[in-house]
């Protein structure tokens, strides 16, 4: 039986996966990404582990980045340092001769949901990983709408006129009002607190307190509004929210509600229903997956 390895490459940890057919996890093997920064260095390592799974049909790699999807060419990677305008496919295909599949980290989140997570059930969804940033999906009759790149950057919209930088060269991005880095900010402008992680807001948050409640609901109302146009334009039959911060979805979901329904144009909403990601490993499943279908569409 041939098997896929699956790559899910964040911007601290590389998790690689032997994956089956019927995308079971077989085996995993995690490395730091600063280990793995170089390019010969991390070349080889996939190289080592194409030998040591055994009988790999094709590899999957996703990437926290922006790609060029058809040449699986990474144009660049905001938080790793090193990796631009970098023809890895190429590079990886002629040291394994194995075929290489490339798409950004989101994409491949989406996939593994949309194939055998919490959006399995439906042909149109939108996918929101909230963490550090704001990575986004569409899938748009059960395909991830991508053209060269990966597209679907939904994180960098701009939804204000503001001159608030935003990491991708911008500004004014949604990214820059929802993402953690901005969520802790706007914690700590109110409290004064020393927070680390959105976590503390959280839990802050279930022990009632006014601030972080307050935080909580700034959140739902600028993603719901922000929402409502994704609903406008691709009427998605879920909307699947995944990261760190969908944590807190039964906290903010009710504002999250409010803020869509009064925006949107749709006279109902169609079932629409709004769940957080199923997956554990949807990085490397997705990947996997991204390998298994790309290999089936160019028939090899
Ligand atoms: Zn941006």
């Amino acid at each position: 039986m041939q098997n896929y390895l699956g790559i899910d490459w964040g911007g601290t940890y590389i998790k690689s996966g032997l994956v089956t057919e019927n995308n079971k996890i077989l085996k995993k093997l995690v490395y730091s990404s600063l280990e793995l920064q170089k390019k010969e260095v991390f070349i080889d390592t996939l190289y080592n582990l194409t030998k040591e799974f055994k009988n790999i049909k094709a590899v999957g790699i996703g990437a926290p980045g922006i790609i060029d999807v058809k040449k699986g060419f990474i144009y660049y990677l905001p938080n790793i340092e090193g990796w631009k305008n970098y023809p890895l496919k190429e590079k990886l295909e002629k040291k394994t001769k194995i075929p290489v599949y490339i798409d950004n980290d989101a994409n491949v989140f989406a996939l593994a949901e949309s194939r055998v997570g919490a959006a399995k059930d439906v042909d149109f969804a939108i996918f929101l990983t909230l963490g550090t940033g704001l990575g986004g999906a569409v899938l748009v009759n059960k395909k991830i709408l991508k053209n060269m790149t990966s597209a679907a950057e939904l994180g960098h919209i701009p939804i204000s006129l503001e001159e608030k930088k935003c990491n991708c060269g911008g500004s004014g991005c949604i990214e820059t009002f929802i993402g953690a880095k901005y969520l802790i900010l706007r914690y700590k402008e109110l409290t004064k607190k020393d927070v680390k992680e959105v976590k503390e807001i959280f839990i802050s948050a279930q022990k009632k307190e006014k601030e972080a409640l307050f935080v909580w609901e700034e959140f739902g109302s600028i993603l719901g509004k922000f929402l409502a146009g994704m609903v406008n334009i691709f009427n998605p039959q879920k909307i699947v929210l995944g990261g760190g911060v969908a944590g807190a979805l039964k906290i903010f979901k009710p504002y999250l509600w409010q803020a869509l329904k009064k925006q949107v144009m749709w006279p109902n909403l169609g079932g629409l229903k709004i769940v957080k990601a199923k997956l554990k490993n949807a990085g490397i499943i997705g990947a996997a997956i991204l390998a298994k279908e790309s290999i089936k569409e160019v028939g090899v």
